[in-house]
């Protein structure tokens, strides 16, 4: 152990993860604490890292209220309305009242935005998202990050949270080892701001084997900004509502801008607009919501998924008529150049212009996230003036753990944020930060070097028990006694595909198969204490799946606790197929006993603060 050097480091504001949320914390903490110090800590490089690292060509959050284009109130019905009415109101709409600033700043930064020539204003490509050419996105953002904080920490990855040792329930810092030199990092911060994104690769991706990269979400998001709250115990909300996305084969190119700005439509093997063949039967499972506009995403892949069980499939993009017009060609190429390169190379290898032939769909493989269309995190206070008492406990964005904040992916109940809406919540649970430690909340934090240590043992025990074990290996990676990253990572994929409503189901699931699909996760959970590692690389793949396997627990456990299909097209409950707004219009929390590990979960009302507001005013 003594050749894991350890590093103290005392700060204020500790954020962990350095994509949008997190950088909108760091240049945010700077304008309140002035004084304070600031410390950001990344897992890869701050100027190309988390899920916009290759660009954007949209941002898809702008309500455009100096025109007058939207309201955040229309964004909050918009999201209801996407999410089956799920979602935390107060937390939607203290976004969207805040994110055009944002997007001002973006634009003063020079993130080049596309402006429509008749108007002056932003190119609009549908109703919230506006165009960018937004290949640098990220490295603008790293460097009002990097301006902003004392420093900032690349290639650590943070494995564990502090906690206070005098105070119950108050959080007193992180620690975590660098990737490159093998040190041990210790953060004793006033206040943590986890901002390290969303959980891919926890079911079964499309994609195995050399291609086991190539999901829609970025591969590296490994659900640490799920797993360290709920280690420590933090509440948890919503963490059933995972995503799947409808998106260009293989590539998983966006198709957002197809729709919206060149006008395609997608259409069945035969040609036929397969969506409307399943009104009916969509109609029987969720009654008057598939009659909502727009059609709530989950619906539409309800109708691509049933579709491709019948027999309908390949589903198609037609782009053949939309490519014909030299300009709408050049803006379908184009998107893809600004952050999915790999979907043109991809039809490239398989021969297809889209010009003259139509591409196919597919639906993914499911993800777990705060931040894009679905509402799995943390249950986070909200704004005073806006929550009531259910969701209020004293500063915005923060846990269940006092001094313990959110933003982006991390907080769950609201969707719809994406780059400049999580950008924004960075800047929320910054400011509330700093308020909570000039409040003196943070006085007196004590952590102990016994709590630091502890730690540093079990970070590094992969890398001992790879040590001994190596020599049992009995042929190439098998050993009796240790199991390897990669081993427990299929093993993890397969127990959540299969049990837990993956592809290999059909998003299918049920009482029963959650059931041993927990029992499954028990023993991988035992096994991973015996995970290996053989290098530094090895030991940020062996914590990548601790926190994974962690996060599916929670998803596991929410997904048996909620007995309704809410979402069809994201997963189904085949013992529970009705969507059930008599018993399940309502929230669920999780909390997970750090000591015995185990889940006990609850239902906590829906409020739909919007029109309550408006039905307030009118009488
Ligand atoms: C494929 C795809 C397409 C998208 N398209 C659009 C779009 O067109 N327009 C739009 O506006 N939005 C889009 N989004 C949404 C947007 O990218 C996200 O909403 C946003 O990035 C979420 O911000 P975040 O900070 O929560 O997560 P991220 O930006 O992913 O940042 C998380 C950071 O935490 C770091 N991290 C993770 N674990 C640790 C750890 N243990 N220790 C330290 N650091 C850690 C990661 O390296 C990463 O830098 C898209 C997202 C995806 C995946």
């Amino acid at each position: 152990m003594a050749k894991h050097k350890t590093h103290y480091e005392d700060c204020d504001v500790l954020v962990v993860g350095g994509g949008m949320a997190g950088t909108g914390a760091t240049f945010e903490a700077r304008h309140w604490g002035r004084d304070m110090k600031i410390i950001c800590v990344e897992k890869a490089n701050i100027d190309r890292s988390g899920a916009v690292a290759q660009g954007l060509y949209a941002i898809n959050c702008y309500m455009g209220m100096q025109w007058g284009e939207n309201q955040p109130e229309d964004h909050v019905r918009y999201a209801r309305n996407d999410l089956m009415g799920m979602v935390r109101e107060d937390l939607g709409y203290d976004m969207a009242r805040h994110v055009d600033s944002t997007v001002h700043m973006f634009d003063e930064w020079g993130l080049p935005m596309m402006k429509n020539e008749k108007t002056g204003r932003y190119l609009r490509e549908g109703k919230w998202q506006i165009m960018i050419h937004g290949e640098s996105y990220k490295p603008i953002v790293a460097e009002a990050a990097k301006k902003s904080a004392d420093k900032i920490y690349n290639r650590i990855m943070i494995t564990h949270l502090l906690m206070d040792e005098d105070k119950k329930n108050r959080v007193g810092g992180a620690v975590g080892f660098n990737m490159r030199t093998g040190d041990f990092h210790v953060f004793r911060s006033k206040t943590v701001i986890v901002a390290a994104g969303g959980a891919s690769h926890i079911f079964k991706p499309r994609a195995v084997g050399e291609g086991m990269g190539r999901t829609w979400y970025a591969p590296w998001s490994n659900g640490s900004a799920y797993a360290l709250p709920i280690a420590v115990g933090a509440k948890m909300t919503q963490m059933e509502n995972r995503i799947v996305l409808c998106r260009f084969k293989d590539g998983y190119g966006p198709v957002g801008a197809y729709f919206l700005h060149l006008k395609t439509y997608t259409q069945n093997a035969n040609g036929e607009n397969y969506e409307k063949k399943w009104y009916d039967q969509t109609k029987e499972l969720v009654g008057e919501y598939i009659d909502h506009h727009p059609t709530p995403t989950c619906l539409r892949n309800h109708a691509f998924i049933q579709e491709t069980i019948a027999g309908g499939g390949p589903i198609h993009m037609v782009t053949t008529e939309a490519f014909q017009d030299p300009h709408l060609e050049t803006v379908g190429w184009e998107n893809f150049l600004g952050m999915t390169v790999g979907q043109a190379v991809v039809w490239a290898s398989q021969n297809i212009d889209p010009k003259y032939t139509n591409p196919e769909l597919t639906t993914s493989e499911p993800y777990v996230m705060g931040s894009h269309a679905t509402c799995s995190g943390a249950w986070v206070s909200g704004p005073e003036d806006l929550s009531p008492p259910e969701y209020f406990w004293g500063y915005n964005r923060m846990l269940t753990i006092d001094g313990l904040f959110g933003a982006g992916d991390t907080v769950g109940g609201s969707a719809h944020k994406f780059s400049s809406g999580s950008f924004t919540e960075g800047r929320l649970a910054a400011k509330a930060a700093v308020k909570y430690i000039n409040d003196k909340k943070a006085d007196g934090i004590k952590v102990t070097d016994k709590q630091c240590e502890d730690f540093k043992t079990a970070i590094f025990k992969p890398l001992e028990t790879y040590q001994v074990a190596q020599n049992e290996i009995t042929g190439g990676t098998v050993s009796p006694s240790y199991i390897s990253p990669i081993q427990g990572l299929q093993r993890l994929q397969r127990i959540m595909d299969e049990y837990v409503g993956g592809i290999a189901t059909n998003y299918m699931t049920n009482g029963n198969m959650l059931k041993r699909g927990l029992e499954l996760l028990t023993w991988l959970e035992e096994d991973l204490e015996k995970v290996g590692a053989e290098d530094l690389h090895q030991l940020m793949r062996a914590w990548e799946l601790k926190h994974r396997a962690l996060t599916s627990q929670c998803v596991t456990e929410h997904t048996m606790f909620r007995e309704e299909t809410r979402w069809p097209g994201y997963y189904y409950r085949g013992d529970h197929m009705k969507l059930d707004d008599d018993n399940w219009h309502c929230l669920t929390v999780s909390r997970r006993d750090p000591k015995t590990g185990k889940f006990t979960l609850e239902k906590v009302p829906v409020y739909h603060i919007v029109d309550e507001n408006e039905k307030k005013k009118a009488s």
